[in-house]
Order: structure tokens, then C-alpha cells, then sequence
């Protein structure tokens, strides 16, 4: 079912209540070191400046308990927020996000002004999903846009619950996430390859299962890679192994081969001696981990294997770094991926996260089709299930 975006409904002159994820790491300072999730809801900002709503704006910043805690205050969100906009932002410093002083805010204010909530997670309720809460933020306002795309794989007071009490649709990043990476999984262009890394298989089972009806190729790397090079019948000595998802991996193999999917699995590995970057690594072939090292990244045969595939292919979803790519010496497998896709002319989707990272950081980000403001939200979307940020709004009729 379609769901009602932001153009669907008239917000002229309205109290818009609007669910950012402003959730944007900063340093000891209170300095935003990557403002991505701040730009990406312009778009739907800007929109409703334009139709002259009155724009109160909610979102959540780490994870202050439940508890009013200075540190996870947004304020230094709304200072941003204004130079980025050009026109100030009005922060409602207020511990309990919804005291009176709040709805005094919000009701002096004239159109087109923009208040910025402080941190829902202020309030226990709010992760507690809890509808009095819901309706109490609900009172601020006339309609409410969630736009938080990263948040709305939570069913949280302010994601989903106040969606019972207000006409309610998404704001544009989300409908972008939704079109782009819904697109990608209904209607790709093929070859349609997935790539996935990352530590665990445990985290991605759904994921795979998923994904093995979609695509055409899945390249698996990163240490989720040893469970089912282990599958296959290799010894892969310290590497990150899950003993217990073996049996599994190996099913999903059978599964893969069934559906006609083409399943990639490292070649060579980089292998190590501890894990931290200043030990002693060399390249092997998958069939000869010695017993006493790790595999910490895919090896130069992998590489050029995995990078053949992308290049061939029309539409690739990437999520999971294909090594301990934190460490210099264990990146250069995940370099040579954000590169393959930098360069290849196909849709190409980065799931958010450490994929999202490592692109941003290798200067890629403006060569990708899409990068996903949500890791979470993302690998759930690609997981085939319905996000409740999501489904909490009015349907299109
Ligand atoms: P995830 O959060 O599941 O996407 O996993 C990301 C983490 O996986 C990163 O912190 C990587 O360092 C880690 N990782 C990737 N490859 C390996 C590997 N071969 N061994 C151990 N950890 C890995």
C-alpha cells in the first residue's frame, strides 16, 4: 500500500510536527563531525518554509536513558540547522520536551518559523512507545511528517505511536529511501548483484533470505565469510567464525544454488596474527588458513573477482564493510568495493552504516546513486519487512 507523502496533503500556514534523525555523531565539544542526517532533511524543511507551515521539529540524539542529560542536548542541532537553512531555528530548551514553556513556543509562533524539540529520549516514554506521550507531543501540532528515516525501523512514541492522533505522512527523505531502495528490490535493473559484509551472519539472516528471491548475484565478504567458507568445508583457523550458524550457511548455500543466484564467496584472504593493525599479515588462498592465523580482509584475487561482478552489473545494494576495515592494513578490501562502485555506471545503493562511512570517507559519496541515512532501517527494508515508522502512515488511496 502506498502511503501519503508530504504533497498529498495541504500544510498551508499548519502546525507541522516533523520527525527528523538528527542523530549525527559529535566530538567531546558538542561538534557535528558528519551533519549528512542534518542535510538530508532539507528537502522536506525547505517545502514547508515554502507552503508557510509553522515547523516544529522532533528527533532523538544517542541515548541519554530516558533521562534529561545535557550532553545529548540537540541544541547544538538547531545552531547548525540555522546556518545550513539560512534562517534561525528556535530551540525549545525544555527537560521535559513537552512543558508548558514548550507550547507557549509553538503557539507564538508565525508562519514559515522553525522551533527544534530537545531529544525525545528524554523521556522514558518515549522508546516505551507510549501513547500518552504521543498524544502529548500530538497536541503541539496539526500534522505530523516523519521523516526519519533512520528511526523508522522504532516503534517509538514519536515514530509511530503519534501517527494515531494526527493525519500523518512522510516527508521526502523517507519517500526517497522507500522509492529508491523499493525500486531496487521490486523492479532492478538486472544484473541485480548484493553485496554483504560486516562481522556476523546472525545479523543478516534475513537479510540473505530475502535478498536470495531478488538477486542475480550475492557477494558475500567480511567475516560473515568464514561461517560459510566453513560451510563449504574449509578450516578457517581464528577467523570470526559462528559455530552454531554453520548448518545454516550451508542451507543457505543449497537455497542460493536452487533459485539460480550466483554465490561469491572470498578466493584469498588476508590473514594475521592478532587482531590490531600493527601485526604481521600475509594473502592465502581460502584452502590454506593456517590454524594459528584470522582473516581479517579479502585478498587481491577476491578483489579483482568481486570488482569484475559490480562492473558487469546494472543495479548493486552494498551493506557491511569485506574486512576489519577500521585498521589501515585490513581496509583495502572494502577501499577496493566503495571503488568498484564509484566506478561502475549501474544504480548503486550503499545501506547505511559502516558502508555509508567508508564511502563518505574515500570521497565517493557524490558518485553513488543512493547512500541510506538508516543502517538499521535499511538492512530491515532489504529484510522484507514493513518499517512501523512507516506503516504508521495514512495510506494513499
Ligand atoms: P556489521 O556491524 O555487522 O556491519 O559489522 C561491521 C564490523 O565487522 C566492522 O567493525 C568490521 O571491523 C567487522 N569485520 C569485518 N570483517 C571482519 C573480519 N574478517 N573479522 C572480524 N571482524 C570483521
Amino acid at each position: 500500500m502506498m502511503k501519503k507523502s508530504i504533497e498529498d496533503i495541504s500544510i498551508d500556514g499548519k502546525i507541522v510536527l516533523v520527525r527528523c534523525d538528527f542523530n549525527v555523531p559529535m566530538d567531546e565539544q558538542g561538534n557535528i563531525t558528519d551533519d549528512r542526517r542534518i542535510r538530508s532533511a532539507l528537502p522536506t524543511i525547505r517545502y514547508l518554509q515554502k507552503h508557510q507551515a509553522k515547523i516544529v521539529l522532533m528527533s532523538h540524539l544517542g541515548r541519554p536513558k530516558g533521562n534529561p542529560d545535557k550532553k545529548y542536548s540537540l541544541e547544538p542541532v538547531s545552531k547548525h540547522l540555522s546556518l545550513l537553512l539560512g534562517s534561525e531555528v528556535l530551540f525549545s530548551e525544555d527537560d521535559l520536551v513537552v512543558s508548558d514553556k514548550t507550547k507557549k513556543n509553538v503557539k507564538e509562533m508565525k508562519k514559515g518559523e522553525i522551533v527544534l524539540l530537545e531529544n525525545m529520549r528524554f523521556r522514558k516514554e518515549e522508546t516505551e512507545n507510549d501513547p500518552d506521550f504521543s498524544k502529548e507531543l500530538s497536541s503541539l501540532g496539526e500534522i505530523f511528517v516523519n521523516d526519519a528515516f533512520g528511526s523508522a525501523h522504532r516503534a517509538h512514541a514519536s515514530t509511530a505511536g503519534i501517527a494515531e492522533f494526527l493525519p500523518s505522512v512522510s516527508g521526502y527523505l523517507i519517500k526517497k529511501e522507500l522509492d529508491i531502495i523499493g525500486s531496487a528490490l521490486e523492479n532492478p535493473e538486472r544484473p541485480f548483484t548484493a553485496i554483504l559484509g560486516g562481522a556476523k551472519v546472525s545479523d543478516k539472516i534475513g537479510v540473505i533470505r530475502n535478498l536470495l528471491n531478488k538477486v542475480d548475484t550475492l557477494i558475500i565478504g567480511g567475516g560473515m565469510a568464514y561461517t560459510f567458507l566453513k560451510a563449504k568445508g574449509y578450516e578457517v583457523g581464528k577467523s570470526i567464525l559462528e559455530e552454531d550458524k554453520i548448518q545454516l550457511a550451508k542451507s543457505l548455500y543449497d537455497e542460493a544454488k536452487a533459485k539460480n543466484v550466483k554465490l561469491l564467496l572470498p578466493e584469498d584472504v588476508v590473514v594475521a596474527e592478532e587482531f590490531k593493525n600493527e601485526t604481521k599479515f600475509k594473502c592465502v588462498q581460502k584452502d590454506k588458513i593456517p590454524s594459528d592465523l584470522m582473516g581479517l580482509d579479502i585478498g587481491s584475487q577476491t578483489i579483482d573477482m568481486f570488482r569484475e561482478e559490480i562492473l558487469q552489473s546494472k543495479t548493486i545494494i552494498w551493506n557491511g564493510p569485506m574486512g576489519v576495515f577500521e585498521m589501515t592494513n585490513f581496509a583495502k578490501g572494502t577501499e577496493a568495493i566503495a571503488k568498484a562502485l564509484a566506478e561502475s555506471t549501474a544504480v548503486t545503493i550503499i545501506g547505511g552504516g559502516d558502508s555509508a562511512a567508508a564511502v563518505e570517507q574515500m570521497g565517493f559519496a557524490d558518485k553513488m546513486t543512493h547512500i541510506s541515512t538508516g543502517g538499521g532501517a535499511s538492512l530491515e527494508f532489504l529484510e522484507g519487512i514493513e518499517l512501523p515508522g512507516v506503516a504508521a502512515l495514512d495510506d494513499k488511496e
